[in-house]
């Protein structure tokens, strides 16, 4: 491989989404690094069945490609994924692809001012800036139950669907009943001979507004500034859910509502209805959507269990009750080990500091972007600008826009990185910890993977994106200290 000038790092929609900006922008020399075989990132990854988006595909998509044939207002994820790889051929980013090709460490060179990328296979080269679009959702979580290696059916989590195992009259076991598993469990309950759901907390759910798109409307949409005024239309709506996520918890009461008359409508058992009514703040997790899970766990084959998991034997689980779970199949709807993902990457910035280092007190950067002695290092969707009520691709272009905003600001001063100040990133963080400290997130009496060890959300924006948006429109260049280039080199 040659020395590119900007190293992405991942090929789902933030990786994808700086290449095309970056060519727009006539920067050329830059290579996309691709840890899989193939790539769509999330979309490429889950493929399990009922896997679609809960965001509406008009925000979810980017706003300068928009797709008028999604078949969906909420797409499968089939459907997602062929969207990536038609943006990679629109946008003609094959031949800056390297797929397979695993980023194993990132050191920053103070006295030449670049990066060195070795990858797993062994590869070592130099780049001024990287940008890594490595996602937070990938690194499946399995529950640390006694004897889960004991356990001699097939077992696999809902990241790594195992479809070469037939379901059809088996005795399956789903561990977990978050945003993926409320997706699959309808599916799974239509194949199983008997499906048993374990359930730790009860998620918040509302009914899934998704509707096929006729023909007809998909052909309105064609009509220039159909399609676009579709998605503002979506962006606004999802806007008006933030006000209780960012201006005070007890604003979630009409969420509450909605999903209470929701599990009314659809659970006539008084009991089961109890065992899926939550105990917390609505929206201090992530509040699902779905119109088929209630009445999935609703059918005589069905069972909610929502004693605690204590332990797995070879061929059943066993719950605080003492009850035994006959089980051929174990389906791990666990999620993923978020905060664990970004700082077990080995990547070493200005002076030797390791990123653990850096963030030992809290993973944190500068808009979620940048962080201190880590110089022309980008996360896109990095600490602190996930969502919990609107699209992140949103998310995404606004930060792609911001990097090229610092590449340009390297280009006016010639200079050859920048480094964000610790005390702009410090105030900063001091803020966005303050104001969160009040949200639901914190406040709503729940636990999450949004919150770190400390209890801080080091995952989600708390307000509303066009704030972000507006944010990122300009560098600042008094939050940044701009390193010179060595001398001999431009
Ligand atoms: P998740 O939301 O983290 O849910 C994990 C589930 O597993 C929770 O119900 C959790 O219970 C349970 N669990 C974890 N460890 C357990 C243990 N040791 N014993 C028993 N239960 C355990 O994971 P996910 O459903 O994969 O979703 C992750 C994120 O991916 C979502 O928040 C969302 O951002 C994203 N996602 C998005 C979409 C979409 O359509 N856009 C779809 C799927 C996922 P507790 O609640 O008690 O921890």
């Amino acid at each position: 491989m040659g020395s590119p000038g900007i190293t992405i790092i991942g090929a789902g929609f933030a990786g994808l989404c700086m290449a095309i900006k970056l060519k727009d922008a006539g920067y050329h020399d830059f290579t996309i690094l691709e840890k899989a075989g193939d790539l769509g990132g999330t979309w490429r990854d889950n493929t399990y069945p009922g896997c679609a988006c809960d965001v509406p595909s008009p925000l979810y998509s980017f706003s300068f490609e928009l797709n008028p044939g999604w078949s969906r207002l909420f797409s499968p994820q089939s459907e997602i994924w062929d969207y990536l790889r038609a943006c990679v051929e629109a946008y003609d980013l094959l031949p800056h692809l390297r797929l397979g090709t695993e980023v194993r460490e990132l050191e920053y060179d103070d006295e030449r001012a670049v990066w060195r990328v070795s990858t797993a296979g062994g590869e070592t080269f130099e780049t001024n800036a990287v940008v890594s679009g490595v996602g937070a959702l990938h690194v499946p979580s399995f529950p640390d139950i006694p004897g889960r290696d004991r356990f001699t059916g097939a077992a696999f989590h809902s990241a790594q669907w195992d479809h070469s195992c037939d379901l059809t009259g088996k005795r399956v076991a789903v561990i977990g009943t978050g945003a993926s598993a409320v997706q699959f469990v309808p599916a799974v309950a239509e194949r199983a001979g008997r499906l048993t759901v374990f359930q730790r907390t009860a998620p918040w759910i509302q009914p899934k507004p998704d509707v096929a798109i006729p023909e007809g409307m998909r052909r309105a949409l064609q009509v220039p500034g159909a399609a676009r005024a579709l998605r503002g239309a979506v962006y606004w709506l999802l806007e008006t859910r933030a006000v209780g996520f960012a201006i005070d918890p007890r604003l979630m009461a009409v969420h509450r509502q909605v999903a209470e008359r929701h599990l009314a409508k659809q659970v006539a058992d008084p009991e089961l209805r109890a065992k899926l009514t939550p105990d917390y703040t609505i929206g201090c997790k992530r509040i699902l959507l779905s119109s088929d899970y209630y009445p999935a766990l609703t059918r005589d084959d069905v069972e909610l269990v929502t004693d605690r998991v204590t332990e797995i034997r070879e061929r059943s689980i066993v719950d605080a009750a003492g009850r035994e779970h006959e089980t051929d199949v174990i389906v791990y709807g666990t999620g993923f080990r978020v905060v664990d993902a970004l700082t077990d990457q080995r990547i070493t910035g200005r002076g030797g500091i390791k990123i653990q280092d850096a963030w030992r007190d809290g993973v944190e950067a500068y808009l979620g972007v940048s962080t201190a002695g880590f110089p022309n290092l980008f996360f896109l969707l990095g600490p602190n600008t996930g969502l919990g009520h609107s699209s992140v691709v949103f998310m995404i272009e606004a930060q792609v826009r911001y990097v090229l905003e610092c590449l340009r600001l390297l280009s006016r001063t010639r200079a050859r990185a920048l480094d964000v100040r610790p005390g702009a990133q410090r105030a900063y963080n001091d803020r966005l910890q303050r104001r969160l400290e009040r949200l639901v997130w914190s406040e709503g009496g729940c636990t999450s993977w949004y919150l770190d060890q400390h209890g801080r959300n080091r995952s989600l924006w708390p307000g509303f994106t066009f704030e972000y948006w507006a944010r990122t429109r300009k560098v600042k260049p008094e939050a940044y200290e701009l390193i010179a280039a060595p001398p001999g080199r431009g």
